[in-house]
Parts: C-alpha cells; structure tokens; sequence
C-alpha cells in the first residue's frame, strides 16, 4: 500500500532538521505542503516562484537526501509552485517543476493544467496602494535644480527619455555611473520624483543598497520574505543607489536577480547607479552582471568649470541669495575635490550670509574654504606663479629666469613677475632677485608694461584674467 504524502514528508523532514539550523528550517521547509505521493515522485508545494528557486539554490543536495533516503534511490521530488494565490472565484494557478534544474535557471513547467510559463506572471498576494508607498525620496531633487553640462548630458537626457515613459524605452536597466559626488543621487531622485508627480498612480521605490540589505536580511529572520518580495515586485520604478556596494552579498543578490527579473519582464523600470561601469564591477555574480548590461550605462563625469559655476549660481538663487561672481568663480576653481564638498561650502556662506548677515565677499569664501576642504594651499609661491605662468605660455622655468630677451619669453616673464606683486607679500627687489637676479627698476618696467598692454589688447586681458583666476584659486590667505 501507498504511503500517504503527509507521511512521507513528515519523515522527510525528520531527515532535513538533523542538516540544518532551525531557523532556515522553520523559513524554508515548515512552509511546504505535501502534495501527492505517487510511484517514486512526491509533490510539494511552495508558496512562490521565489520560494522554488531559493530551494533550488540552496538545498537540491539536502532535499534529494532526505527523499533518497525515506523512498529510495529512484525516488524523485517535484515541486508545485504557486504563481498566484488566487481569490474566491479563481484557484490558486500553479506550475510543476521537477527537482534539481534550479541552477540552470527556470526549469520546463511540468504541465498540470494549471499554468504554463506563458501565463506565469508574478500576481502578488496582497496588492498595495500606491498612495500608502513611502518612497524614500527627496522632494528637493528634481531635473530643474540639475544642472547640464558636457559631463552629464548624456546621463541627464537618458533620464529625462526614462521619466517621460518608464519601462518602455530601451533604457532598461538605466545604470548610471561616476565618481563620489558627480550627481548619481541627485539625477535619479530626480527621474523618481518626475514619475511620481505625473504619475500618481506608479508605485516608486528609492532604496540604496545598504536599505535593501537590511530589509532583505530583517525579513530573512522574521519570517517575512514573502511580503519582502510581495511588495518589491509591485513597484513600478525600482531605483537601487550604489549597487557596488552587493558586491560579495550572495544572498541579497540572488533576491536582487530575482526581484530584478520579474519586474525587468514585466515592464518595470529598473534604475541603478554604481561607482563603475558594470564590467568593473567585483564580487557579482555573473548574471547579474549581464543584467545590467541589458539597457543603457551612461556616465556622469566630473563637472567642468562652467557647470560648477552654473551649479553654484542655481543653488544660490533657489536659496536667495546673491552672490558676487567673483565669489562664485573662485568657489568653482578652489573646490575641484568633489560636488559634495561644494554644497558643503554653498550651505556654510548661506548660513553665514542668512544668519550671521555677513556678505558674502572673496574673504568670507576662502575662511569658509578653508574649514571645509582640505588640502587647499595656503599661500601662492613664485614657484608656483611661475610655472602656472610658464604652462600657460610654455615657456620653462629656465627660460623664465635666464636672460633671453625674445619676445615670446619676456612677455611671460613680465607677467609672472606682475603677479608676483599683485599675489605675493615680496618687494620689487625680492621680486627681482626670483627672476635671475634683476634689479627692482625691471620689475617696475614689467609692471607697467603689462598694465599697459592689458589696456591695448584685448587678447592679452583675457589671457592675464584667465590666468589670475588659475591662481586665486590656490589663495587662501
Ligand atoms: P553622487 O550620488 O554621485 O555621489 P550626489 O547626487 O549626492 O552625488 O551629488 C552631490 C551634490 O552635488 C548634491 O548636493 C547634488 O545636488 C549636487 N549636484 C551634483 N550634480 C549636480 C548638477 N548637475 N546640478 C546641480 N547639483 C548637482
Ligand atoms: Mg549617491
């Protein structure tokens, strides 16, 4: 006589808790219900897709033990997997799986009549209003406070095509990557924020790796994985920020690739931004990997000169604030460090400007400066106004303190000595002696000569302009 399917498992389950910790018994194995017991194949059913392919990953070895020993060697296990719980009018609609074709991905349904693959679709136990969905992003991000530049335009515009129509470009994934402090948050927050506000009825979701770890290991231990992945493969737009940091979480990858696939084959807008591009990208797994391959990967740079003064002159104005544009030139050439330090630098003369009621002028920036970035030179040498001079007319040092009289080397040579007493402490025959032992009267020539040429040619300003701001940028005083 047959044994009942009850039994068989019961026994089954004696074999399976000796093998592992009680926790991953109670997650994943007293959630199974025997099915059927026929001939040498016993049927369970698991409450999910997901369910199915984590036993598939993690326990073929334990399972096919635990069955090889209760029925005998030839005994097989096959799975009946829930796709959809169904409600008072529908069954539930299930598909069969054979045991042990998990890792080679989605094994051949086994027909019941239920449910085929074509019909498979993630339904959801429970389905979630979009209003009651915490977003968890920023309202302050949007793209009219990001500013475009040649470093960004790209990224920018890709965001803009995903923000008009999710899910439905080929922008998908769109990975997005760059540096510390280059914009990644600030543009997807600001692609979220879009979609939300046009539409209302999308549920969208900003995590950043570190929130999805935790959410993904709290369900873990409280039992909770199913309402875990119940409500991600609801979300209409799933934006994950610094994917590098999954790197080596086998667990959360394998929920991520998971999640990632059910919403990637249903439409859904998957974004996500990272410190690299995806094949530099360690400790993933492969076919993650490939995933992100899938949509766009665009990057952001660092800002150019032009978008960093643009970006200060934006945060200043939605802020009120004036600020004069020497200030603002010289903010943009002093903090080439990242975008992150700059806002530190904007906050702090917006609290000194709005608070303290001082004006914002050069002094006010480089005190600011000074507590905010680091690595900043304190003072300008010779040295260094010398070689900036130098670069910028490739003229070398030699040629600047020796004594050709050409031209093309005494007209840098005369600069560099009129920014040495414009930018440093020395006196004219200080300023002399730096410059191969000249006398002071030269240096008053040089000075006045440059004064001089500034007024008469246009060209030569701007060079000089262009070049004192080179400079300024490295005067703190
Ligand atoms: P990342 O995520 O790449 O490290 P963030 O998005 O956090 O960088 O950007 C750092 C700061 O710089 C934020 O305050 C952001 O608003 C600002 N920022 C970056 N790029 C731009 C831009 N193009 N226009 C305006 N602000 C920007
Ligand atoms: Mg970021």
């Amino acid at each position: 006589m047959e044994v009942d399917s009850a039994t068989v498992w019961t026994d089954c389950l004696d074999v399976i808790q000796k093998q592992i910790d009680e926790q991953n018994f109670n997650t994943w194995f007293k959630p199974i219900v025997p099915l059927r017991h026929e001939g040498d194949v016993l049927t369970i059913q698991v409450p999910s897709q997901f369910f199915y392919e984590w036993l598939e990953e993690n326990y073929v070895p334990i399972l096919k033990k635990a069955i090889h020993t209760v029925l005998g060697e030839n005994a097989r296990l096959e799975y009946s997997v829930i796709v959809d719980s169904g409600n008072q009018r529908n069954p539930p609609l299930t598909v069969n799986y054979p045991n042990g074709k998990g890792k080679t991905g989605l094994a051949a349904p086994q027909g019941n009549g239920n449910g085929s693959l074509d019909e498979y679709s993630p339904f959801t136990l429970r389905t979630i209003d979009p209003r009651t969905v915490n977003s968890r992003l920023n309202p302050s991000y949007s793209f009219d406070n990001f500013v475009e530049g040649d470093c960004n335009r790209l990224a920018r515009s890709a965001g803009v095509a995903v923000a008009k129509k999710p899910g439905v470009t080929s922008f998908n994934p769109l990975m997005l990557y760059g540096g510390v402090g280059v914009g990644k948050t600030h543009l997807v927050q600001a692609i979220g924020n879009e979609i939300k506000q046009k539409l209302p009825e999308k549920i969208v979701l900003y995590v950043d790796q570190n929130d999805f770890t935790n959410q993904f290991l709290n369900a873990l231990q409280n039992h909770k994985l199913q309402e875990f992945q119940n409500f991600y493969l609801q979300v209409d737009l799933l934006i994950l920020d610094d994917v590098q940091f999954l790197a080596g979480r086998e667990k959360t990858q394998e929920m991520f690739f998971h999640i990632f696939n059910q919403l990637h084959q249903t439409g859904k807008q998957i974004i996500m931004t990272s410190d690299c591009p995806p094949r530099d990208l360690k400790g993933f797994q492969e076919r993650l990997l490939s995933r992100f391959k899938w949509g766009l990967t665009a990057d952001l740079q660092e800002p150019d000169f032009e978008t960093k003064l643009a970006i200060i002159h934006n945060k200043m104005q939605s802020d009120g604030i004036q600020i004069p544009t020497e200030v603002a030139e010289y903010l943009a050439y002093s903090v080439d460090t990242n975008l992150r330090d700059m806002e530190g630098v904007l906050n702090s003369l917006i609290f000194h400007a709005t608070l303290l009621k001082k004006e914002i002028d050069l002094d006010l920036a480089k005190e600011v400066m000074k507590n905010i970035v680091k690595e900043i030179q304190s003072d300008v040498s010779v040295d260094f106004i010398q070689k900036t001079v130098g670069d910028y007319f490739r003229v070398d040092l030699d040629a600047m303190k020796g004594k050709i009289k050409k031209r093309e080397i005494v007209i840098p040579r005369q600069v560099a000595m009129y920014f040495c007493k414009r930018y440093t402490q020395l006196t004219l025959a200080l300023i002399g002696e730096n410059f191969g032992g000249r006398d002071h009267s030269t240096v008053i020539h040089a000075l006045e000569s440059v004064e001089d040429m500034m007024k008469t040619d246009p060209n030569f300003k701007n060079s000089v302009d262009e070049l004192s701001k080179k400079l300024k940028m490295r005067m703190v005083s």
